[in-house]
């Protein structure tokens, strides 16, 4: 590995939100580099990434930014290609030291593709990254995890990684981030030798986003106690369709059957980061916050002006969210308030 290597980090923002596994593969190539890293490159999938979306990179260390060409270049079916030959141009230029990915359909179809094309070596699933001497070995789990194996690329090959799916953290803010967020460097032309199609898309279903984990989910509409009864959880599964979200739960409400296990947000709960976290009669205890990392807005409703999740909140509501759930579905289906 070069002293001072380049890495790239291959990022995928769908639905205007860059995807857990993305973010995931951030935090990797953290892993992968020195404790000083040089500047993180992302290659970005997905429509241009806008100023809030530069602004999360920035912070977390990325210093350039290339757009692969957005869904609409091409029909769905033709879109990894068009993609795959827009990250093969780039990737030629600068052949970067690595080129990280997250656990995601599109990279697993992308990532070893790129590294067969390029002579780069691939690693699937890396779970672990230990550095010895200059190298790294990289640990990916075989058999359900039963087996694993320890893979070091031999001498100067540029490594093609995808990450495995909750083995790395999420990326913290870096301490050496850049002033200004990375400007949005479209890919290059691809090169005129075309990619060879390897099949064709012929489906793909997606999970509607009421039904997603909600880790990966960008709006989370949370009820705690003070939502009164199981009935009253209604009214947040209908505000976090109108959101394009899904529902999570306290401590309390998940005991009281509620919501599911799979939805309790908290120390012993899952540990999320939407853009908009909606609190519903959650009172904001510790525990309870402990699930929730640096959301970018929360708005809370709660009928007590001193409940501690106020403290936290980007916008607090003082009043009865039984009644204020339907006045904002309301307006949201467009009958006015
Ligand atoms: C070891 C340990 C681990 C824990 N782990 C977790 C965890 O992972 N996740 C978690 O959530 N908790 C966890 N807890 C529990 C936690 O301490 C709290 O008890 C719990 O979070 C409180 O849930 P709540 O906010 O729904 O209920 P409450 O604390 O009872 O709060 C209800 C809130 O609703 C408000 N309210 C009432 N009526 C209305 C209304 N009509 N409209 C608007 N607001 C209203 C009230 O003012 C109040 O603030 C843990 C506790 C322990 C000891």
């Amino acid at each position: 590995v070069d002293a001072t290597p380049e890495c790239w980090v291959l990022v995928e923002a769908p639905r205007g939100r860059i995807l857990r596994q993305s973010l995931e593969a951030l935090g990797a190539a953290r892993a992968l580099l020195p404790p000083a890293p040089p500047s993180l490159t992302v290659v970005w999938a997905g429509e241009p990434a806008d100023r809030a979306q530069r602004e999360q990179l920035r912070a977390l260390g990325v210093a350039r930014l290339h757009g692969l060409p957005g869904p609409g270049a091409a029909p769905s079916s033709r879109w990894e290609d068009v993609c795959l030959a827009g990250l093969r141009t780039l990737y030629r230029n600068r052949r970067p030291a690595w080129l990280v990915a997250g656990d995601t359909p599109f990279s697993r179809a992308l990532a070893p593709r790129l590294a067969v094309l390029e002579g780069a070596g691939y690693v699937p699933r890396v779970s672990y990254v230990r550095r010895v001497g200059n190298g790294l070995q990289l640990t990916r789990p075989l058999v359900q995890g039963r087996l694993a194996e320890i893979v070091r690329l031999a001498g100067d090959c540029p490594g093609v990684v995808c990450v495995a799916s909750g083995a790395f953290p999420l990326p913290r803010p870096a301490a050496r981030a850049g002033a200004e967020p990375p400007s949005w460097e479209p890919a290059p032309a691809p090169d005129p030798a075309p990619v060879p199609a390897c099949g064709e898309l012929l489906h793909r279903s997606e999970t509607p986003a009421h039904a997603l984990d909600i880790e990966d989910a960008g709006v989370v509409v949370a009820g705690g106690k003070g939502m009164g009864s199981r009935e009253n959880f209604a009214l947040l599964e209908e505000l976090a369709v109108l959101l394009g979200g899904c529902v999570a739960a306290s401590r309390i409400a998940v005991d009281l059957g509620w919501a599911g296990r799979d939805r309790l947000v908290g120390q012993t709960g899952r540990k999320i980061s939407p853009e908009l976290y909606v609190a519903c009669g959650i009172s904001g205890a510790p525990q309870h916050r402990a699930g929730l990392r640096d959301p970018r807005y929360l708005l809370a409703i709660n009928t007590d002006p001193e409940a501690p999740i106020f403290r936290t909140a980007t916008w607090a509501v003082v009043g009865d969210a039984l009644e204020l759930l339907p006045a904002w579905i309301r307006q949201l289906k467009g009958a006015g308030a």
